[in-house]
């Protein structure tokens, strides 16, 4: 589980300059999205009442069939494509009868078209028999590139608390959604609760840890206290977002949890500086006092 832990005088792993030298990629694309989830109910302050059993996502039908008809046009059949909100199969597709039916997840009708090109050239080819090895992987790396639109494979479905008595957690987050990643995070979030502990002094602390499974940020208790500024806490939740959109890279037998990626992207926070010299100053106090 990635989180981000804090040392007294921690080292950062990269240098000021790094954000000139690595390009940032897009993270999600700037129009709005042609298949929105349902909100997790309780990160919705107004009521919504949903019917059970009701889909889980809306899909914009008309990006369906365009998508539909590539397919066809490609296979040089009939097509009928599924759009699925699965956390596992991002892909299937059979031949039945002379039809092609795929089921894809929805991350592809937004997709570019480059890779809704080489979407359809890979299950046209599959279908021939023949597999397009550069349209696979075209098709491979953006999966890799959303895989923060798949949903949890474990929900967590215990009730989150994000109103804190000195701060608003939901309030952060969104705010750092719209600001950063276009709205377009969907995790849920949460002050994470009161350890066992006492009596001892801490040597370590985790201010925020982020659950890839259940999809859920989980804030130290902690650092709701009106002597931790708001941008502490936000830089806390931004840092978890980003473990959110930008998976743990493997090298070798390692896993990379802060990938060159995730390390510039981090800069970008507007009050990154300032949120380090603050940890720098008071992670003592943090460290001694109590839950
Ligand atoms: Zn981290």
């Amino acid at each position: 589980m990635p989180g981000l832990i804090v040392f007294p005088f921690a080292q950062r792993p990269i240098g000021r300059d790094s954000r000139a030298r690595i390009p940032v990629r897009p993270l999600a694309p700037r129009i709005a999205p042609a298949a929105v989830r349902i909100p997790d109910p309780r990160h919705v302050q107004v009521e919504i009442p949903f019917p059970a059993g009701s889909p889980r996502i809306f899909v914009h039908e008309g990006a369906r069939q365009l998508l539909e008809r590539k397919l066809s046009q490609a296979a040089l059949k009939p097509a009928i494509l599924s759009v699925t909100d699965n956390c596992r199969s991002m892909i299937s597709f059979a031949e039945r009868g002379g039809v092609l039916r795929a089921r894809l997840h929805h991350m592809f009708l937004d997709a570019p078209s480059s890779v809704k090109d080489a979407l359809v050239r890979f299950i046209a080819s599959s279908t021939r028999g023949r597999r397009d090895r550069d349209a696979s992987d075209v098709v491979g790396r953006y999966i890799d590139d959303c895989s923060h639109r798949i949903r949890a494979a474990r929900p967590f479905l215990r009730p989150l608390h994000t109103q804190g008595q000195s701060h608003d957690l939901l309030a952060l987050y969104n705010a750092l959604n719209k600001k950063y990643f276009g709205g377009t995070v969907d995790s849920l979030i949460t002050w994470g609760r009161v350890g066992a502990r006492r009596g001892e002094t801490r040597r370590t602390l985790k201010l925020g840890s982020y659950s890839a499974t259940e999809r859920l940020i989980r804030v130290h208790p902690l650092l709701d206290r009106g002597w931790v500024p708001r941008y502490f806490v936000s830089y806390v939740v931004y840092h978890e977002m980003l473990h959110h959109v930008i998976p743990a890279e493997a090298s070798g037998s390692r896993r990379i949890l802060h990938p060159k990626q995730f390390l510039v992207r981090e800069q970008l926070f507007r009050d990154y500086e300032r949120a380090l010299a603050w940890e720098r100053t008071h992670i003592h106090r943090l460290l001694r006092a109590r839950a």
